[in-house]
C-alpha cells in the first residue's frame, strides 16, 4: 500500500469549494487504485479562523503540516479583511518557510476550450516558472507619517545571487526535460538597472551547464504581446515573483479561464512539503453559487501526484479532466457554459471510475 499525507487547506471563498471537490477526485483516484490511499488532514486556516483567533493560521501550524507528503491550498482572500493581511498570513505564511521557491505554471489549451486569441490558441503548451521566494515580493519595505503629507511607502524588490542561480537551474532543466528545449528568459534590464541586469549576467552562467538548451531574452512588457500575437514560438519560461505573477494570468486567460489554471510551489530539494493550489483566488463574485470551475484544483492535484510519483493516477486523471472539458454541456459559467462545480465533478469522478485499469 502506498499511503500518502496529505495537508488540506481550502482557505476562503471559492478556495473552500473546489478543494471540496478536490478531496472528492483524490478518494475517488484511490478507491480506483486498490493499492493507493490517501489520508487527508483538513484545516480550517483563512479568513475565518482569522476572524476568530486574530490570526490566519495558528502560532505552530508550519508544524502541523510539516511532515505532510504535499499540501493542497485553495484561496487566501476574504472580503472582510483586507488582502494583504489574508496572503501573508497564510500563502506566504507557508511558501517561504517551507522554501517552496519555484513556482511552476503550467498552460494549454484544454479539449473543448476556446482561446480568446482567433488564431494560434492551440498551439499554446507553456511551462511558466517563477521565482516564489524574493523578487518584488520580498517583503522588504515600510510606511512612515501615514496620514501626514510627508508619508512615505516602500516596497523593495530583492534578488540574491543564490536565489536567481537556483531559479535558473530549476528553469534551465525543465526546459531541458521538454522536448522542444526551448526557454525564454524574462527580464526588465533596460529599467530596472541592478537587480535584473544580475538576473541576466547569473542567465548567461547558468545557461553554459546547458548547452542543449536553446534560449533568448525578452523584456516583460514585450513578452505580453508576444504571448498574444506569437504564442507557438514559446515554450518554457521563467520570470521574477511579480512578472511571472501577472504573465501567467494572462496566460490563464489565452487558455480559456482563470478557472481552469493550476500551480505547484515546490522545494525542489523536498526538505519541505510543496503546495500545490488553482492559480486563482477567492473569487467573491461568484463565492456561495456553486457555479466555481474545479478543473484549476483538479490539474493541481494533477501535479501533485506527479511530485508523488504517482504517474499513471496523475495521467489518469488528467485524461478524466480532458474527457469531460471536451463536452461543453460540461462547462461552468466562465468557460461560457451552465454547469455546476459539482456537476463537473461527478463527472470526472465518473470517468475515474470507469476507466480501465
Ligand atoms: P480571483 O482569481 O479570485 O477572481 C478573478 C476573476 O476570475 C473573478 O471574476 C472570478 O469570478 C473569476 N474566477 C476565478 N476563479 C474562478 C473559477 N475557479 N471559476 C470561475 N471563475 C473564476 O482574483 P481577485 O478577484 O483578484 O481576488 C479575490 C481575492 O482572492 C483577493 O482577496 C485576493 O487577494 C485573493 N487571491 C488569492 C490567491 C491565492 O491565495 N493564491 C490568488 C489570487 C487572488
Ligand atoms: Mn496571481
Amino acid at each position: 500500500m502506498r499511503t500518502y499525507r496529505i495537508a488540506s487547506i481550502p482557505g476562503d471563498g471559492i478556495g473552500a469549494e473546489v478543494i471540496a471537490s478536490g478531496i472528492k477526485v483524490l478518494k475517488a483516484l484511490s478507491e480506483k487504485i486498490a493499492d493507493l490511499e490517501f489520508l487527508i488532514d483538513h484545516f480550517n486556516w483563512g479568513g475565518e479562523y482569522f476572524k476568530s483567533q486574530g490570526k490566519m493560521m495558528p502560532l505552530n501550524g508550519l508544524q502541523q503540516i510539516r511532515n505532510h507528503d504535499a499540501i493542497l491550498f485553495g484561496s487566501a482572500g476574504h472580503p472582510d479583511i483586507p488582502d494583504h493581511i489574508t496572503l501573508w498570513g497564510l500563502r506566504l505564511a507557508i511558501c517561504q518557510p517551507f522554501d517552496q521557491y519555484a513556482n511552476v505554471r503550467p498552460t494549454r489549451l484544454l479539449p473543448g476550450i476556446k482561446s480568446p486569441l482567433s488564431a494560434g490558441g492551440e498551439k499554446i503548451d507553456w511551462m511558466i516558472v517563477r521565482e516564489n521566494s524574493e523578487g518584488e515580493y520580498a517583503g522588504i519595505g515600510g510606511r512612515v507619517h501615514q496620514g501626514q503629507p510627508i508619508e512615505v511607502a516602500t516596497d523593495v524588490s530583492m534578488l540574491t545571487r543564490v536565489g536567481v542561480k537556483r531559479i535558473m537551474k530549476f528553469a534551465f532543466s525543465l526546459a531541458q526535460s521538454r522536448p522542444r528545449k526551448l526557454l525564454t528568459v524574462v527580464t526588465k534590464s533596460n529599467a530596472q538597472r541592478h537587480a535584473m541586469v544580475m538576473w541576466d549576467e547569473i542567465a548567461t552562467e547558468v545557461s553554459c551547464e546547458f548547452p542543449d538548451v536553446n534560449w533568448d531574452k525578452m523584456l516583460v512588457d514585450a513578452m505580453t504581446t508576444r504571448m498574444v500575437l506569437n504564442p507557438e514560438s514559446i515554450d518554457t519560461v521563467v520570470a521574477t515573483n511579480l512578472h511571472a505573477d501577472i504573465l501567467s494570468d494572462l496566460a490563464a486567460a489565452l487558455a480559456g479561464s482563470l478557472g481552469v489554471a493550476p500551480t505547484a510551489n515546490l522545494n525542489p530539494e523536498r526538505k519541505f512539503p510543496s503546495m500545490f493550489e488553482p492559480i486563482h483566488g477567492s473569487a467573491f463574485d461568484i463565492m456561495g453559487k456553486g457555479i466555481a470551475n474545479p478543473i484549476g484544483t483538479f490539474w493541481s492535484t494533477v501535479m501533485l501526484l506527479e511530485h508523488l510519483g504517482e504517474k499513471s493516477s496523475a495521467k489518469r486523471l488528467m485524461s478524466a479532466i480532458e474527457k469531460v472539458t471536451a463536452d461543453p454541456n460540461l462547462h461552468t459559467p466562465d468557460l461560457g457554459g451552465t454547469a455546476k462545480t459539482i456537476d463537473v465533478t461527478a463527472a470526472v469522478i465518473d470517468v475515474i471510475r470507469g476507466a480501465n485499469n
